[in-house]
């Protein structure tokens, strides 16, 4: 069930059974000259809105650009200041908070967006669990699609060679079956992209010029994206379950 499509009786009668929600959130950054810069938010939003369906969860909507300073050297790509992200992250809580939600599970796409969620976390509550009662409190998690047991191990298989850490052919896979009018093709060279470390946006584009870390993004198909976002939503599903204790807290 997505948020954006409910009526607020209905949200009034959804919390009286279930104090959780999953809000999806994504970045807009290039991913390489065949991924999309929208790879981060589509993967996320495709695979919280297919557990939604699946299992009766509240979908809250998808929070679409994150910290991505790193990637601003590449043409297209969007990113907030870690503080901004806080800060906003922070309001989308206490608004769902403040209407009796609980349980957030806030579902990752990026990498990038780790440090500033977890740091988030920890000041909601500090801000406002104070003088609430135990079973009063407001909880979050921070979850990345790719980092459930099935996904990674499903990673492994899949491409035992050319996965690498960005511009990957798993996220490209996923919005290959996302979008399959949106496939793109281009040289790359090499096929697998260096592996390294940068400091800036500047640094990052000298040393990985095509945007691509360690990955072959060809070896992406539509058909390993369905098997990935099936393994992340029955991931998701049985996470965010155990993250609100069956969905009634
Ligand atoms: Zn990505």
């Amino acid at each position: 069930m997505q948020l954006a499509l409910c009526t607020w009786p209905e949200i009034d009668a959804w919390l009286t059974r279930s104090k959780g929600i999953i809000v999806p959130v994504g970045s807009t950054e290039q991913h390489g000259p065949t991924g999309l810069i929208g790879t981060d938010t589509i993967s996320v939003e495709m695979i919280a809105k297919r557990a939604g369906e699946a299992a009766n969860i509240l979908v809250a909507p998808v929070f679409p650009v994150g910290v991505a300073a790193h990637h601003m050297a590449f043409a297209g790509s969007m990113s907030l200041r870690p503080e901004t992200f806080r800060a906003a992250i922070r309001d989308w809580a206490a608004s769902l908070d403040r209407h009796g939600f609980r349980r957030i599970y806030f579902f990752n796409g990026h990498g990038g967006n780790i440090a500033p969620l977890n740091a988030a976390v920890k000041e909601i509550s500090n801000e406002l669990n104070p003088g609430r009662a135990e079973n009063d409190r407001l909880e979050c998690k921070v979850q990345s699609w790719w980092q459930f047991e099935s996904v990674h191990a499903l990673c492994q298989t899949l491409y035992p060679e050319g996965h690498g850490s960005h511009a990957t052919p798993s996220e490209v896979a996923i919005t290959q079956y996302a979008f399959p009018d949106a496939i793109k093709s281009a040289a790359l060279e090499p096929r697998i992209a260096p592996t390294g470390r940068f400091t800036n946006a500047e640094d990052y584009r000298a040393a990985f010029p095509d945007g691509r870390i360690g990955s072959n993004p060809a070896l992406a198909n539509p058909a390993d994206g369905e098997k990935l976002v099936d393994a992340a939503v029955a991931g998701l599903i049985v996470d965010f379950q155990r993250f609100t204790g069956n969905g009634v807290t």
